[in-house]
C-alpha cells in the first residue's frame, strides 16, 4: 500500500488508505464484478475510451448496469489524475455488484460501488524488465469461455493466480497459461507475441484470452511499419521454435521474454522487438504527450 495512492469512491477523492466498503460488498464476497487497469502518462490515460468500452463489455456481460456512465467516469479519472502528486501512474477501476446479503444471489445488491484508485506503477517484479523475463508454463489451464469468458475482465483471476503460484514457486517471473485444447493462451495479466523470421504472431481471442488493449497496439504499430503480425493459433513447439517473445500490458507494456522454463532465446541478427518497442513509446508520446 501506497500512502500517495488516491481513491475516487461515491464522488468524493480521498487517500486511498482511508477508502471504505462494505463487508457485504458481493465484489469482495464473490468476486462479482468488473475493473480495468489504465495507465496515464503525462496526466492523460492512455487509449481511455478503449478501456472504458472494454470496462462496459464486461459489465453487460456480467448482467451488472454501471451506475455512470463513460463520460461521468471519464470526469472522475481526471479530477483524480489532477489530484495525483505524480504525472504518471496507473488507475485501477472497479465497479462491484455492491453490498447485498450473504447469499450470492446479484438481485439482492441494489447498488454498485465504483471506486478508482491511482497509484504508482508496479511493474512486474523484476530488478531490469529490458533484460528480458521468465517464464514458466503453468500446469493450470486458462478458463474455458464456457465456464467463465477470459474476455469478460472480471474480478475473479483466482485462475491466473493459481497459474501465477506455479511461477513463483518455478522461480520465474511469469506464468504461461494454456487452454484446455494445449494451444497459448496467454500470461496470467498480460498478452504473449512471438516473433519468428521477423514476423509476428499472437494467439487469437477464440484460444481463451482477454483481448488486451496494449495487445491491439502492437497490431496496429507493426502493421503500420510493414512487419507482418497474425492472429494464430500457437503451440509450445512454436514458441521454442521461435526467435523472440514479448509480453504486452497496461502494466507490462512491452516485457520481451528471455526464457521459457528451460528454454533461453538466443537473440536474433534482426530482433524485430525493440523496434516494436520504440514505435509503441511513439505511439505513447504521440497520443499523451501534453502542450
Ligand atoms: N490478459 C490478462 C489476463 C490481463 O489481466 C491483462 C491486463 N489487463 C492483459 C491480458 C493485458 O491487457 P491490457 O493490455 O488491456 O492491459
Amino acid at each position: 500500500m501506497n500512502k500517495s495512492a488516491l481513491c475516487w469512491i461515491d464522488g468524493e477523492i480521498m487517500p486511498a488508505v482511508d477508502a471504505r466498503i462494505s463487508v457485504f460488498d458481493h465484489g469482495l464476497l464473490y468476486g462479482d464484478g468488473v475493473f480495468e487497469g489504465l495507465r496515464f502518462y503525462h496526466r492523460r490515460v492512455f487509449r481511455e475510451q478503449a478501456h472504458l468500452q472494454r470496462l462496459q463489455q464486461s459489465a453487460a456481460a456480467i448482467g451488472l448496469e454501471l451506475p455512470c456512465d463513460a463520460p461521468e467516469l471519464s470526469a472522475a479519472i481526471a479530477a483524480l489524475i489532477e489530484g495525483f502528486e505524480h504525472a504518471d501512474g496507473y488507475l485501477r477501476l472497479v465497479v462491484t455488484r455492491g453490498p447485498g446479503s450473504l447469499g450470492i444471489d446479484p438481485r439482492s445488491c441494489t447498488k454498485p460501488v465504483v471506486f478508482i484508485i491511482a497509484d504508482e506503477l508496479r511493474v512486474m517484479d523484476v530488478s531490469d524488465p529490458r533484460q528480458g523475463v521468465s517464464l514458466h508454463v503453468a500446469s493450470v489451464r486458462r478458463m474455458p469461455a464456457s465456464c467463465l469468458d477470459p474476455r469478460i475482465k472480471s474480478l475473479n483471476y483466482l485462475n491466473n493466480i493459481l497459474a501465477r503460484i506455479e511461477a513463483n514457486r518455478a522461480g520465474a517471473d511469469e506464468a504461461l497459461m494454456l487452454n484446455l485444447d494445449g494451444n497459448i493462451s496467454e500470461g496470467s495479466v498480460d498478452n504473449l507475441f512471438i516473433a519468428s523470421a521477423g514476423r509476428l504472431m499472437t494467439p487469437p481471442p477464440s484460444d481463451g484470452l482477454l483481448a488486451g488493449i496494449t495487445r491491439d497496439v502492437v497490431i496496429e504499430v507493426a502493421r503500420e511499419r510493414g512487419i507482418d503480425c497474425s492472429e494464430v493459433s500457437l503451440r509450445l513447439d512454436a514458441l521454442y521454435a521461435a526467435d523472440e517473445c514479448f509480453l504486452t500490458g497496461t502494466g507490462a507494456e512491452l516485457i520481451p521474454v528471455r526464457r521459457v522454463g528451460e528454454h533461453e532465446f538466443r537473440a536474433p541478427r534482426n530482433p524485430v522487438t525493440p523496434d516494436i518497442m520504440r514505435a509503441f513509446r511513439e505511439r505513447i508520446d504521440l497520443e499523451c504527450a501534453s502542450g
